[in-house]
């Protein structure tokens, strides 16, 4: 136990180094009910998002815990994709996880986000990804509230709120 929690200590440590909040704007508009896979090279995906948002959905990154735009976001709306508009996961189904990130039991189509096995750091997680675009969102774990019993642990920097 002791040492689950350490490294645990240790990936929450490696993954947030660096990282800064920034707000950016980007002018991508694509249809958010069309999944037509979207490929775009780096220097494309660079152009667009801002070095965190970058830095996270095409690179795999982490934000700090707490240091993110939605986290503590208690408005309705929905949470769409930074990269590509795909409409993710919506305030209906957010909760008070106390980890810093925004958490989601759901998302707000199934097929809207895609699983990764994660084996970084020596640690199995569930990766979660956009399927329209293969932007990393963040993990999902099997400890969140009823009616799912799952956790979307979702970086900021992966969303757009409206
Ligand atoms: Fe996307």
């Amino acid at each position: 136990m002791k040492f689950t929690v350490i490294i645990g200590l240790l990936v929450i440590a490696a993954c947030s180094s660096g990282m800064q909040s920034q707000t950016g704007t980007s002018s991508h508009i694509f249809d958010p009910t069309d999944s037509t896979k979207i490929v775009k090279t780096d220097s494309e995906w660079k152009a667009q998002l801002t070095d965190e948002e970058y830095e996270v959905t095409r690179l795999k990154g982490t934000e700090s815990a707490f240091s993110g735009e939605y986290w503590d976001n208690k408005k309705q709306g929905t949470y769409s994709c930074v990269c590509c508009d795909l409409e993710l996961f919506s305030s209906e189904t957010k909760f008070k996880s106390g980890t810093g990130w925004p958490s989601f039991y759901e998302p707000i189509v199934a097929e809207n986000v895609g699983e990764i096995t994660d084996n970084a750091y020596g640690w199995s997680r569930v990766e979660v990804v956009c399927n329209r675009c293969d932007a990393h969102l963040g993990h999902v774990f099997d400890d969140g509230p009823n009616p799912t019993g799952l956790r979307y642990c979702i970086n900021s920097a992966s969303l757009k709120f409206k």
